[in-house]
């Protein structure tokens, strides 16, 4: 079967390799001491660099194609930055194996991600998503994808730090036309399925780390509702779409914390597509189709549910009980 969306796939991938790369190398710096000062410097750093890499990969293959990505490099020209400018090229220079590169260059790349409006067809961008799993030397990911007439259809996702029944840790996923395949770090590839587990009992959930983007207690409401025994698996990340998508967890939820909050598309897109293809089904918490014709937010929906498909609407129905 000849596989659409094939060159799209194989550059989005190659950029993602790169930004993984460069993502890990920047994330073994952080040490025990910046972490107690708060300091967010490598995240920064990283996140730019990682947006810089996809960026230049996306413009010389697809130039016509907008893309709205999270980061632009207004900070970074600030003159007061002038450290984090130079470490991010650095970083830039080294993964690519350009020494010679200049910062102009990776702040106009970092801006090719500018576009916001909608349009028919565009790629978005995370570049870092989970900064503060980053930072923890936990789960994080970069989030790429293709949405055509508001679907996103064709994705990457890397997770560099996910482990993997093999005891390795460290996964892209990529998915298009309806199917997703995880590549391993060795090189190793294969189909991903989403579980079938029937039973609510021991299903398992994952939810945001952070309480401040998804609702904890009214998740274990929820639990206790459906008769769910175990404890939410938590971590950062469109890393908790992966885990559905390969049967690691059979839900994904994200309930408002407050209202007004309109979710941003590049925290789903790509996770998004990942979970569909591998035959999972994802709504916001009214039941709704996720929207992504509105330019950089989930404008017309609320929250996030994302499941292997099989009760689905009683999730739905208990948050509707619980809210
Ligand atoms: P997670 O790692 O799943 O907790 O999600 C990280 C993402 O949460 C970040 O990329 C932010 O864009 C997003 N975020 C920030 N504030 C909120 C909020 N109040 N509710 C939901 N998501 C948020
Ligand atoms: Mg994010």
């Amino acid at each position: 079967m000849q596989v659409m969306h094939s060159q799209e796939l194989a550059v989005a991938l190659q950029a993602t390799r790169l930004a993984a790369k460069l993502c890990q190398h920047v994330q073994k710096s952080v040490t025990t001491e910046a972490l107690e000062k708060r300091d967010k410097s490598p995240v920064t750093i990283a996140d730019f660099g990682s947006q810089a890499i996809i960026a230049l990969a996306l413009r010389e293959a697809f130039p016509g194609i907008p893309l709205i990505a999270e980061e632009d490099s207004a900070a970074l020209r600030e003159d007061s930055n002038p450290h984090l400018r130079t470490r991010v090229v650095e970083e830039v220079a080294r993964t690519l194996d350009r020494p010679d590169l200049g910062a102009e260059e990776v702040l106009g790349w970092i801006d090719h991600g500018g576009a916001s409006e909608y349009s028919e067809l565009f790629w978005t961008l995370d570049p870092i998503d989970g900064t503060k799993g980053f930072l923890r030397g936990e789960q994080y990911a970069i989030a790429l994808a293709l949405v055509r007439e508001g679907e996103p259809i064709c994705a990457t996702l890397g997770c560099p730090n996910l482990p993997n029944s093999d005891g390795s840790a460290g996964a892209i996923f990529s998915a298009a036309e309806g199917t997703t395949t995880s590549h391993l770090v060795d090189g190793g590839s294969e189909a991903v399925r989403v579980s079938g587990e029937q039973s609510l009992a021991v299903s398992r959930f994952c939810e945001s780390v952070e309480s401040a983007h998804s609702d904890h207690s009214q998740s274990k409401a929820i639990a206790h509702l459906l008769g769910i025994a175990g404890k939410p698996v938590r971590m950062d990340s469109q890393a908790k779409y992966a885990a559905v998508a390969r049967g690691d967890a059979e839900m994904y939820l994200r309930l408002p914390t407050r209202p007004g909050y309109v979710e941003r598309i590049w925290d789903h897109a790509a996770g998004y597509a990942v979970l569909k293809g591998a035959g999972g089904t994802i709504t916001d918490v009214d039941g709704k189709q996720l929207d992504f014709r509105h330019g950089r937010g989930l404008e017309k929906n609320r929250g996030v549910v994302a499941s292997n498909g099989l009760h689905h609407a009683e999730l739905i129905d208990a948050i509707a009980k619980t809210s």
